[in-house]
């Protein structure tokens, strides 16, 4: 089954539906994007004219910068890029493969860019703290490859292995403090080598503990890439519970939040996505990604469903990463933002009819146009 996965690769025939996720991020009218404004027009906003109210007053314990001089519009989009092998044998599976060259230099664009990396279920769960002025980006690596996370003796300590992704990223947080170690890493605990929780299965607890530690999220691909789509809800129910079990036995405070769907196929019945048991395991899911569709939707966005986060595909051949960093600098309007303060979601006047405000102030935040 894991084979099937990596010759027709995570998204499986998705690449129509990457397509249109590129259709759709450029779908704005360009009305709306002169509204929107981005950084240069907010400066104009804070020149002059701005209103200042009592909740102004109260947020600047917080934060040095006002929304409007940063720009912030936390109603914008979020990129979640999904990587699959990190280096390794460029003709194995090119279509999901990307260079360790190419990866560090996608890393230096985004932190060069004003970017700045989350967690998977910091987006799905409305918690991104981000400082005012950043736009979050959430890094996603599927299947659980060597390619991602060896690790190699080095004057008797285990470290990650510099080509891989974990290699890279730890490499780039030693050079760059201010870019935390964030992404998630969604695993399958018993698919074949080299996938089974990054090959070297000695190594696996270590391993999951080296990310969880680090600040890296841990998020379930299933057992070992299931159809969900073909499953029955038993079956469903099996691959989830027994795939976060596998965790907790490495992990056992760990709670895993988060889900990829193997080749992008939901179950017929969502609901068993977000919570259930089997044979005395269980698992609470907050939110699941998807394969493709481009830019996710803003947290408190009512366009956001956390269970169809869409992302971004990387890799040489079918990557889409490229146009969409081309695409945000286009319409640098349409990035989300940060206004620094977690509590508080802001945004330009006139672009935030997309927000679900009761679930904003359910959430004990408050909304704050500028
Ligand atoms: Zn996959």
């Amino acid at each position: 089954m894991l084979m099937l996965a990596l010759l027709t690769g995570c998204g499986g025939g998705s690449g129509d539906e990457s397509g249109s996720g590129d259709t759709e991020s450029g779908g704005s009218s360009s009305a709306e994007r002169e509204q929107n404004g981005g950084s240069q027009g907010t400066d104009q906003k804070s020149g002059g004219g701005g209103t200042t109210s009592p909740a102004d007053t109260a947020d600047t314990t917080k934060q040095s910068r006002s929304p409007a001089e940063v720009g912030a519009d936390e109603t914008g989009s979020i990129m979640v890029l999904e990587y699959h092998r990190i280096g390794g044998d460029p003709t194995f599976s090119p279509d999901w493969t990307i260079s360790t060259q190419q990866f560090r230099q996608e890393l230096t664009y985004l932190y060069e860019n004003d970017y700045y990396p989350v967690n998977f279920r910091d987006l799905v769960e409305g918690a991104l703290e981000v400082p005012a002025g950043k736009t979050p980006v959430v890094l996603t690596f599927d299947d659980s490859s060597d390619t991602q996370f060896t690790m190699v003796r080095e004057e008797g300590d285990w470290v990650p292995e510099p080509a891989g992704a974990v290699g890279v990223l730890a490499e780039f947080h030693r050079k760059h403090q201010d870019w935390p170690m964030k992404g998630t890493f969604f695993v399958l605990p018993e698919a074949n080598a080299p996938n089974n929780l990054f090959g070297q299965p000695e190594l696996a607890e270590k391993k999951l503990r080296y990310l969880a530690d680090a600040g890296f999220e841990i998020g379930t691909h299933t057992l070992y890439h299931a159809n969900l789509a073909q499953a029955t809800p038993a079956g469903v129910r099996e691959q989830l519970a027994l795939s976060v079990a596998e965790i907790k036995k490495r992990l056992p405070d760990y709670e895993v939040d988060s889900l990829s769907l193997p080749f992008g196929e939901y179950p017929s019945n969502e609901a068993l996505l977000r919570s259930g048991t089997w044979q005395g395991s269980g698992y609470d899911l907050e939110g699941a990604a998807e394969v493709a569709g481009g830019p996710s939707p803003a947290p408190y966005s009512s366009r956001l469903d956390p269970y169809h986060v869409p992302r971004i595909q990387t890799g040489e051949l079918a990557g889409q990463s490229q146009a969409l960093f081309r695409y945000f600098e286009q319409n640098p309007g349409e990035r989300y933002v940060s206004d620094g303060n977690p509590d508080v979601v802001s945004f330009p006047k006139g672009s935030g009819e997309s927000l679900d405000t009761a679930e904003i102030q359910s959430a004990g935040k408050r909304i704050r146009p500028y």
